[in-house]
């Protein structure tokens, strides 16, 4: 068997590349990358590297060659129309190819939303394209929490945030990578999707007291009808707190929790 992980430069593929090289020979893996130069740390992990540019469709056909089970890593592209055609680019070029069972980095909970989001679309796609398909919904990286100023709130002793009823399943792009690998590696593809999530939502609340314990000292939560950032309309629009319990099953442990997470948003020690 071998897997060919694409996007596999950025954050998210090599995270599931560590997770696999734990568990398979880095002979069973191969890298579709865009950029052959940002690879060489891949390179000296052992793993083939194979050109795999979603705009490039020819490099597609030669890169999934030999593929029995694909990870198609969403594109980042700003434009979700230039983002669907690169999607449909791989999956064309799977089918050409003779790929085995295809799996796709979506986003959870997208297929509740609007019918012609880019997530759906590429769902419906690879369900058309009769190839064997697993869709692997990822929750909003806890990444977001960098632009809520949490060194700020340290220093401050007060997590402003605007007011709502927010509710988070965001997880670490970690958990999900051990979870995607588990699935990569399954003979057991019964369930076509997952929706990779926290199990219980959090809230800012509970960030609040995150940083209290990470900074040792009291951080509290406050709403502020004055603070203005882009994020929270960006939030408004996506589904942020439905769970699942799909993920902690795949990585057969809990999610690592907030306190630990944040981690590696915030500069130890500050206060
Ligand atoms: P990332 O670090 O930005 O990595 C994106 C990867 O896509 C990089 O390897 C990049 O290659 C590659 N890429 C860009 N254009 C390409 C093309 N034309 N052909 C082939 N590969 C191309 O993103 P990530 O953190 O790993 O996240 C993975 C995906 O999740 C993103 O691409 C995005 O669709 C989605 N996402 C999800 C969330 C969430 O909260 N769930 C948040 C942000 C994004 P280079 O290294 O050459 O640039």
């Amino acid at each position: 068997m071998t897997i060919m992980i694409t996007g596999a430069t950025g954050q998210l593929g090599r995270l599931i590349i560590t997770e696999l090289l734990q568990k398979i020979p880095a002979s069973q893996l191969i890298a579709g990358v865009r950029n052959p130069d940002k690879a060489a740390g891949l390179q000296q992990s052992g793993v083939e590297i194979r050109m795999a540019d979603y705009d490039v469709p020819e490099s597609l056909d030669s890169a999934f060659r030999t593929i029995s089970r694909l990870l198609l890593i969403s594109s980042p592209h700003q434009d979700d129309t230039v983002r669907l055609l690169q999607h449909k680019r791989v999956i064309d070029a799977a089918r050409r190819a003779g790929v085995e069972h295809i799996f796709y980095t979506g986003f959870a909970f997208s297929h509740q939303g609007s019918p012609d989001n880019v997530h759906t679309l590429t769902e419906q796609a690879i369900a058309d394209s009769g190839l064997k398909y697993t869709f692997l919904r990822n929750a909003l990286y806890l990444d977001f929490i960098n632009v809520l100023g949490l060194q700020e709130a340290i220093s401050s002793g007060v997590l402003l945030t605007s007011p709502g009823e927010w509710r988070f399943n965001s997880v670490t792009r970690r958990d999900l990578a051990q979870a995607t690998a588990a699935v990569l590696l399954s003979n057991q593809h019964d369930h076509p999707s997952y929706e990779f999530t926290a199990p219980q939502a959090w809230t800012f609340h509970d960030l609040a007291e995150a940083l209290s314990e990470r900074a040792g000292k009291t951080v509290v939560h406050r709403e502020d009808p004055g603070i203005q950032h882009w994020i929270y309309n960006y939030l408004a629009s996506i589904n942020t707190s439905a769970t699942t319990s799909d993920l902690e099953r795949w990585i057969g442990r809990p999610v690592t929790p907030l306190k630990k997470s944040i981690a590696d948003f915030v500069i130890a020690g500050q206060k």
